[in-house]
């Protein structure tokens, strides 16, 4: 898939490992960040063909009075049914991955981030250069769950235990950012990331 030579670093992490925030602080080092959450958003907006399938397999009731996607019925339709799930996922992780790989192909910079929340399941792996992976203790993870979405504590470890585990993600990573600390740690631990990955992305460019 990697057909340009744009060094690309994908950025994975559990719910509430501070992905976003580290995504952030790249970008305030000017450094390009796609992010295939915000990707799956866009990719079933109204008049998008994703969406018009997801009508086509769900029916319409999935759609709302404006046109734009019933997320809540369409929860509601794939909500603990497998092969439901199966299908949703079918239509949509072709759509994301590709129209990722488009902005990516389209952003250029020294070197770009690309936030694949699900990395260890994704043929995205494929596209990148490197993967970081931003981890931090189960019990950090849960207390900023709590506090951002307002999650109780079961629900909180709830959608902890949904996602691969943290062994599954540590396996794949080439780097490793520890984020139990406070935000000033963490711009530390991303400024020292950033001039490696701008030196290797030079490399690359030079082919040596
Ligand atoms: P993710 O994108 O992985 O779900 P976020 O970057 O949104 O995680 O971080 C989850 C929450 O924890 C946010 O409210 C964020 O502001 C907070 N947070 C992240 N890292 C730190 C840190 N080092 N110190 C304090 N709060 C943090």
């Amino acid at each position: 898939m990697q057909e340009d030579l744009v060094f690309r670093v994908a950025l994975t992490g559990g719910i509430a490992s501070g992905k976003s925030t580290v995504a952030r602080l790249f970008s305030a080092r000017s450094v390009p960040v796609i992010d295939t959450d915000v990707v799956a958003r866009e990719v079933v907006e109204t008049g998008q063909p994703a969406l018009a399938q997801i009508a086509e397999t769900f029916g319409d009731g999935v759609i709302a009075g404006d046109g734009s996607l019933d997320r809540k019925a369409l929860r509601h339709l794939v909500f603990a049914v497998d092969s439901a799930r199966q299908q949703l996922e079918a239509i949509l992780h072709p759509v994301i991955r590709e129209e990722t790989v488009r902005q990516a192909r389209a952003a250029g910079g020294d070197y770009q981030i690309i936030v694949v929340p699900l990395l260890t399941s994704s043929p995205l792996k494929l596209f990148v250069n490197r993967i970081l992976v931003v981890d931090c203790d189960e019990e950090t993870q849960i207390r900023r769950l709590m506090e951002r979405d307002a999650e109780d504590e079961e629900q909180a470890r709830r959608m902890l235990n949904a996602q691969s585990t943290r062994e599954e993600r540590l396996a794949i990573a080439d780097d490793v950012i520890e984020n139990s600390g406070t935000l000033d740690d963490l711009d530390a631990e991303v400024e020292r990331l950033d001039a490696s990955y701008r030196l290797l992305a030079k490399k690359q460019r030079h082919g040596f």
